[in-house]
């Protein structure tokens, strides 16, 4: 491992992070979801924050950029196609783009659904990928500006990382998560112990973020279309996965 990762609660339910590049002593923040736990967290650690990597634009995303960039005169990065809501952006990044954080290197992929321009980090030699609002332990963001043909099109993407990446999601939304997950996938003995696990981890507000893609891929009913127990409780069997992934959205939409 070359970044060490510092996670820390925010607000009501979200996480921020501090990724740390332990030879040059570079540290991001994860998006400023609230200035002062991050703040108190690079005090705590002796960091210096050089870098803030947005993912998308939503104020519990975005909204300390300004003020910890007066403070630290941190680079702002954000997405190229997003640049005019990430408040502060210094640097524009696009789909593909590896960039340096210190000399860890970092994989940026386009996410686009829960906002058109969602970016995810994916640290690849460190196996670990901050999602933000896209993928959530048991869940996805919800689509407020993209179509479910692009949802589905990131949580792929995404999909596609080795089993072993450790996905640090934005939300601490798991156990929400886990009581709609069971209805729509009630045969799958994986989740079932899941949301069980969840529960006591909960019980002691225990963190259940990370989560891993390997985990998300058996357990996760968004991205397993594949399902048939799945497709037989939401009446979709033999459907293609978007429209599969589209009516579990939509279910729990109203869930
Ligand atoms: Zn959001
Ligand atoms: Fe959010």
């Amino acid at each position: 491992m070359s970044i060490e990762v510092k996670q820390i609660p925010c607000l009501g339910d979200n996480y921020g992070f501090l990724v740390h590049d332990t030879e040059t002593g570079a540290t991001a923040s994860i998006d400023t979801p609230e200035v002062e736990p991050i703040n108190n967290a690079l005090a705590e650690q002796g960091w210096t924050l050089t870098h803030i990597l947005n993912t998308h634009h939503h104020f519990d995303h975005a909204g300390g950029n300004e003020e910890l960039k007066v403070q630290w005169g941190c680079e702002i990065i954000g997405a190229a196609c997003d640049a005019e809501r990430i408040p502060g952006i210094d640097r524009r990044v696009v789909d593909g783009e590896v960039f340096q954080l210190g000399n860890a290197q970092v994989k940026v992929l386009e996410v686009p659904g829960h906002t058109v321009g969602h970016i995810a980090y994916y640290f690849a030699d460190d196996r670990a990928a901050f999602v933000g609002d896209t993928l959530f332990a048991l869940g996805c963001g919800r689509m407020f500006e993209g179509t479910a043909q692009q949802m589905w099109g990131s949580l792929e993407k995404l999909m596609a990382l080795p089993d072993e990446t450790a996905v640090y999601c934005a939300h601490e939304y798991t156990q929400a998560n886990a009581a709609f997950a069971i209805t729509v996938e009630p045969d799958n003995e994986a989740l079932r112990q899941r949301v069980e696990e969840i529960a006591r981890l909960r019980e002691q507000g225990i963190p259940t973020v990370p989560t891993s893609i390997g985990l998300e891929r058996r357990t996760n009913p968004f991205v397993r279309p594949q399902s048939t127990n799945l497709q037989q409780t939401i009446d979709r069997v033999g459907s293609d996965p978007v429209a599969i992934f589209a009516e579990t959205r939509k279910r729990k939409d109203n869930f």
